[in-house]
Parts: structure tokens; sequence; C-alpha cells
């Protein structure tokens, strides 16, 4: 299974700097066999303007959340319908901002996930444990609470979605996990989705936090680590293609 480099930008870029830096990503990218599936995930706004720079290339768009609701009163919000309407092929649910800034919870996650699902669109279900959890041994039972809840929505669909697990106290701290601390954890979702699942090495389980073009090599030469969801790093293309081409 080719490895999966998804970008993350968070609620940064504007027209011009998000057209300088996927014509750079494109550039960079020319010539070559891309060494790994590539995506990057942009603010709702701007999902136009990637579909219009990305289609036909080898990188596949997403956005950073979904609604849990399928239309109608809810302010602000931006269905799974709409973001087909702009062919997102991915959207991340339950990233750690949005659990700890928007009180969003396993269940509502779920839900989300399930969504997207719903409307042909890949969730990357982010999953992970703050450092006081990790401090109180309970990184496990955390990361298997809240994919626990996304299993349980998905069901049948459980091959179909990807996995970021993307410890909270290495999220833009510069402090990443080892990869065997990675790796240790990647073995436990994926006996999870076995459990779950008759084909969980068809899963994606991305590991993110603080990757970078020095890290990403060891940290994707782990056997359960099938990619990385790069936020800092996703917003230099120099860095970004350095950790694609990591995963060779
Ligand atoms: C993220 O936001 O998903 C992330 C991993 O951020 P960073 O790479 O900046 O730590």
């Amino acid at each position: 299974m080719k490895k999966l480099i998804a970008g993350n930008w968070k609620m940064n870029g504007s027209l011009a700097a998000n057209e300088a830096l996927v014509r750079a990503m494109l550039h960079g990218l020319k010539g070559a066999a891309p060494a790994a599936d590539m995506a990057l995930c942009a603010p709702a706004p701007y999902l136009a303007q990637l579909q219009a720079l990305l289609l036909g290339s080898p990188i596949a768009w997403g956005a950073q959340d979904v609604s849990a609701h399928e239309q109608g009163a809810y302010t602000g919000e931006v269905s799974a319908a709409m973001l087909r309407d702009f062919a997102c092929r991915y959207a991340i649910v339950g990233h750690s901002e949005r659990r700890q800034y928007h009180g969003e919870t396993d269940v509502l996650v779920a839900t989300k996930a399930q969504r997207a699902l719903a409307l042909g669109i890949t969730p990357i279900v982010c999953v992970g444990e703050t450092l006081a959890e990790r401090e109180a041994d309970q990184t496990e039972a955390v990361v298997k609470r809240q994919l626990a809840a996304v299993i349980h929505a998905v069901a049948h669909c459980t091959s179909e979605i990807v996995v970021a697990y993307e410890p909270v106290w290495a999220i833009g701290t510069g402090k990443t996990a080892t990869p065997e601390m990675a790796q240790q954890v990647h073995a436990v979702l994926r006996a999870q989705l076995a459990a779950a699942t008759q084909h969980p090495e068809r899963v994606h389980i991305l590991y993110g936090g603080s990757m970078n073009a020095a890290n990403a090599a060891s940290l994707l030469a782990q056997p359960d680590i099938d990619g990385g969801l790069i936020g800092g790093a996703s917003l230099k293309a120099a860095d970004f293609l350095q950790i694609v081409a990591a995963a060779q």
C-alpha cells in the first residue's frame, strides 16, 4: 500500500499564498513518479481554488472538518454534500483543535465520519492523547475510546476510513513522538481495526505531530505508520515534498 501524506493547512493561507504554494509543489513534483499519495486539506473557502489548481494533478484535496448534519438551519456549517460539490476526496474529522476548542465529542466526531463516508468522502479520523493523559498512562485507553466511537458508527465501512494518530502534545510544538512511541500506538490501533474489519491492512494509519523533513523518514519506516498528517510543514513546498520523498 502506498503511503499517504496529507497536509493540514489549518487556518492559514490566502488566494495568493495558496496559489504560490501549490504551484511550487506541483513544480517540484514534475517528472518524477510521486513516492506517496498526497492530499492538501484547506479552509473551506479555498476548496474551489484547490480544485482548480489540483484537478488532474497527483495531489488530492480535502476539507478540515465537515458538519454532522445533512443540511438546514446550522449557521456556519459546511455539509458533506457541499464538500462533494468541490470534489473533496478527504475531510479531516476530530482534529484535536476541534475537540479542544469546539468541544467536539467522540460521538459527534463519529457522526461526522459517517456523514463524510455517506457522500463518498474519506474521513481522516484524528485520535490522540494529551500530555496529562500520557503521563497518567491513559494513551491506549484514550485512542481506543476515540476510535471505537467511529468504528461503532461506520461499522462495515471501517476499512474505508483513514486514521491519524496525533498526540496532542506533539502538535505544533516541535515535540515529536519517537518512532518507537508512535509505532506502539499505531500497532494498538491496527489491532483494534483488525477486530472490526477483515482488511485492517488497507486502512492508512497516519502519524501527525511536528512531522518534518528531518524526522519523516524514521517515522515512516515503522511497520504500522502508513503516512503522515502534516501541519506546519505543509505550508512550505520544499518541506512537504521532502516528507513525500521520505515515504519511499
Ligand atoms: C496537525 O495539525 O494535524 C499537525 C500534525 O500539526 P503540526 O505538523 O504542525 O504539528
